[in-house]
């Protein structure tokens, strides 16, 4: 593959996954076109050597199979998890608010942006939408992106707020809410974001019964630097993991059962149905084995087989910012895959699956970095120790590299993505 082909290809599928939804919708578009078929969750299921199929929960989560010929109780599972959602904001129920001679909307905080990034930017809407249908218990979905320049949190002018450069602390609810029209506009009513969803989805407003929709960015990602090194886009946590390891992913020959796992709802803790907290990885991997017509035991000694790559972004040695790194782990952009570790377990990483996860890279050429926090830190956490503790499985928690974490616009390099999908293709191949 051409260097920068990948990067390229991570930036459109960035661009059209303006949230968790369409991270999903996308990675079912390429899955299906590479001959992978949908399981739905309430079908019965019966598998065999070859079946490559994927499964969505609740249309954001999603886990991918791919059945080898080895006995998954002899050879287990080769699992790469990732997330399929990014900070920002989400639009409440009744968002319309009059003020100032201008109609804003209504929004809470989902996970933590930086704030200031999301000023002066131009924004709009993505999401889903339950619209009616001739069961009351299955409402249909439909996902919607308005397309069009639509919204703005303006700052306020600094001779208002001589402080903003100083101490200055954004109160969500009343400095962050994205405004949308001239309240002297007749047409922008109570009703106007209903009717809005309702002609983007050429329906009736009466048919519309719940949204579930968040701000993004409209600016588009890009390559960038003298040589065109750096990826310039945002929600690259995490979807620079899921999109480089679902490349991987379809391009892999399993002998055992490869699985792609992305879940949703990370950046708020993973407590959800399509989250990693929740038992959607042990019910599907259960599913697998069921399916495979193995029995309970032999499920159970295919998981003591199996190793989970919990892969989310981790924090590159800041040049302007050094201080506030580990003293002597300090991986860098460019310099490969970051194993994440942390004694108080936020990260699962320890001797044994950070040694697998090295001798992967060993086999793919490619170079990692060790990334601890510094002792005085908290840091963060992701899906590889909630995971651990719901199923009996090693993981090692690694990222790729980057800087701006949360940012409307975070900035990676391009060499960090391809090594990641390498690494992640020999794992897939053994
Ligand atoms: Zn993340």
């Amino acid at each position: 593959m051409e260097e920068k082909q990948l990067a390229r290809d991570l930036i459109d599928f960035i661009d059209k996954s303006p949230c968790s939804y369409y991270s999903v919708k996308n990675t079912v578009d390429l899955l299906e076109d590479k001959g992978f078929k949908e399981y739905k969750l309430k079908d019965s299921l019966s598998l065999k050597e070859g079946d490559k199929g994927y499964f969505v929960v609740n249309g954001s989560g999603i886990l991918a199979f791919n059945i080898g010929s080895k006995a998954i109780e002899d050879h287990g599972f080769s699992i790469v998890g990732s997330h399929t959602d990014s900070p920002g904001f989400r639009i409440k129920a009744n968002p319309i608010m009059k003020k100032a001679g201008l109609i804003k909307l209504n929004t809470e905080v989902y996970g933590g942006p930086i704030f200031s990034t999301w000023l002066d930017r131009v924004l709009s809407l993505a999401g889903r939408v339950s619209i009616k249908s001739s069961k009351s218990l299955e409402p249909e979905t439909k996902l919607i992106n308005i397309d069009k320049d639509l919204l703005i949190i303006p700052n306020l002018a600094i001779h208002m707020n001589r402080e903003v450069n100083k101490d200055f602390s954004y109160n969500p609810q009343n400095h962050l809410l994205p405004i949308m029209a001239l309240a002297s506009n007749e047409k922008v009513d109570e009703n106007y974001l209903i009717k809005l969803l309702a002609s983007e989805l050429a329906i009736n407003e009466d048919q519309i019964l719940d949204y579930d929709l968040y701000l993004y960015d409209r600016q588009k990602g890009s390559l960038l630097g003298a040589n065109e090194e750096f990826i310039s886009v945002g929600r690259q946590d995490n979807l620079s993991m899921l999109y480089s390891s679902l490349r991987a992913f379809v391009e892999g020959n399993p002998k055992g059962v490869n699985i792609l796992l992305a879940t949703d709802n990370e950046e708020v803790g993973s407590r959800s149905i399509q989250g990693a907290d929740s038992p959607m990885l042990g019910d599907l991997l259960e599913r697998i084995s069921l399916g495979l017509g193995k029995t309970r035991e032999e499920y159970l000694r295919a998981l003591a087989q199996s190793f989970l790559i919990s892969s989310d972004m981790a924090h590159a040695l800041h040049p302007n910012f050094e201080e506030v790194a580990d003293p002597t782990n300090r991986p860098i952009l460019g310099a490969g895959p970051v194993i994440k570790y942390a004694a108080n377990k936020s990260y699962t990483s320890d001797a044994f699956s950070a040694a697998v996860f090295k001798n992967l890279c060993d086999l793919a050429n490619v170079k990692c970095q060790d990334f601890h926090n510094r002792s005085d830190k908290a840091g963060g956490s992701t899906i590889g120790p909630i995971s651990e503790t719901h199923l009996s499985i090693k993981a090692v928690d690694i990222g790729g590299p980057m800087f701006a974490m949360h940012s409307i616009r975070e900035l990676g390099a391009v060499s960090d993505l391809l090594d990641f999908y390498k690494v992640v293709k020999v794992f897939y191949s053994l």
